[in-house]
């Protein structure tokens, strides 16, 4: 059966690519999801999906603990979930993958919405990040389908939207009570299959001074320099993060404390009484928020307190905004392994095992709806959110067939070896 699959998709190869080529032509920056979401849902309906489409209720998820920060309403944001209902024998599974891209930016030498084919690229805004992945799972249930194959288990295929503000799409699918027992995510992921990825949380540091009028300066405490001294001391927690915090899904020295912004003063004649220094700090799998909080918190507390003016006036942290948990699952979680099998039946080699260096939607689907989640997908790393984004065609072709084989072995064949 699987050479069988393997040949559909080649014949369906144009196709495959001509859909991608329409994603990236339906602009779609975060906020205006509404037509791609539509188109889509034609698509899936058009397979002979039943399509669920709505707009996730922005009071509803303000009142969930991890909501991230609401920016706009949901009208005219629908998420959609296609459904292929299976006999009921078998496990379900759940495609997952955000519609909305950044904005292009400036620099671009390509019409950033005009999907372009050249050498066997496809060029565009979301290319890799993430209308390649996009277009691999629809089609991919789309070469199923053509075979006239009917399910075991229940498969949905998910398009969030506001993906690039945070996770409240794919919670509100959660929300929504679309579950299965595991779950694809089809984020770039340069063909490795990732069954983690870090997370990030952000952070605002509140450093004191004691202003004078500025002709007695030597009686002035400057926050500035306190502060100064605090992003140091962050820098040199994070080289010893770097050698204590590793795991093996990452890079070494993945483990990594940004400051991203310092601000103080109000003008160059008024000496300040406080510098706000923002930032993010990164947590590898395994890592939970609350402890990474007091690891930074107690690490500054401790060079803070080495300060006479700081001992009297602490340093405060304020964490909000960015919050991402990290995720993880097993080695020999049966998706991952039927994932491993595909992919080596489609490439005639052993597939990469990486964790993903970022933060996306599986941690919600995996924490949160207790769905094993793993990540493939065709886009390239160094290409989400860059200057002439691109995926090449074979990667999308390959993401395409490994999809395919890996729905056929979960969702129809039970598990069932790829005869
Ligand atoms: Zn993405």
């Amino acid at each position: 059966m699987y050479e069988h699959i393997l040949k559909q998709v080649e014949q369906m190869g144009d196709e495959v690519i001509a859909f991608l080529v329409r994603l990236i032509r339906l602009e779609s920056i975060t906020g205006n999801e509404g037509p791609i979401q539509k188109e889509i849902a034609r698509t899936l309906e058009e397979m002979g999906l039943n399509v669920d489409l709505w707009e996730p209720n922005a009071e509803e998820l303000k009142r969930h603990p991890i909501c991230s920060q609401v920016e706009s309403n949901f009208e005219n944001r629908p998420v959609v979930v296609g459904i292929w209902a299976g006999n009921g024998s078998g496990r379900s599974l759940l495609l997952n993958g955000h519609v909305d891209v950044v904005k292009p930016g400036p620099g671009w030498s390509k019409d950033p919405f005009g999907g372009e084919i050249i050498n066997n690229k496809v060029y565009g805004r979301g290319a890799s990040d993430m209308k390649g992945g996009l277009a691999a799972m629809i089609m991919a249930l789309k070469v199923l389908k053509s075979l006239n194959l009917r399910p075991t288990g229940r498969i949905l295929l998910e398009t969030v939207v506001d993906e690039e503000n945070g996770i409240n799409g794919s919670l509100a699918g959660l929300l929504r009570g679309h579950t299965a027992d595991a779950c694809i995510n089809c984020e770039a992921s340069d063909l490795d299959i990732q069954r983690a990825h870090s997370g990030i949380i952000e952070f605002f540091l509140h450093v004191y001074g004691q202003p004078t009028p500025i002709s007695r300066k030597d009686n002035a405490v400057s926050p500035i320099d306190k502060g100064y001294r605090l992003v140091q001391a962050m820098m040199d927690l994070e080289s010893i993060l770097r050698v204590t915090h590793n795991h093996p899904l990452f890079p070494p020295g993945s483990m990594n404390i940004y400051v991203t912004s310092f601000h103080s003063g109000i003008q160059t004649t008024v000496l300040p009484d406080e510098a706000v220094i923002g930032g993010m700090v990164r947590m590898l799998p395994g890592m939970k928020a609350e402890e990474t909080r007091q690891l930074v918190e107690q690490y500054v507390a401790r060079v803070a307190a080495q300060d006479p003016f700081m001992r009297q006036r602490p340093p405060k942290f304020r964490w909000k905004g960015l919050y991402a948990e990290s995720m993880e699952v097993s080695e020999d979680n049966p998706l991952v392994v039927c994932l491993k099998e595909s992919f080596s039946r489609v490439t005639g080699w052993a597939p990469r095992m990486s964790g993903h260096e970022g933060a996306c939607d599986p941690w919600v689907i995996n924490n949160y709806g207790n769905i094993p989640t793993v990540i493939f997908g065709p886009g390239k790393i160094t290409q989400m959110h860059a200057v002439d984004e691109y995926v090449e065609i074979k990667d999308v072709i390959t993401a395409t067939k490994t999809l395919a084989l890996a729905i056929y072995k979960w969702s129809f064949n039970n598990g069932g070896t790829l005869d």
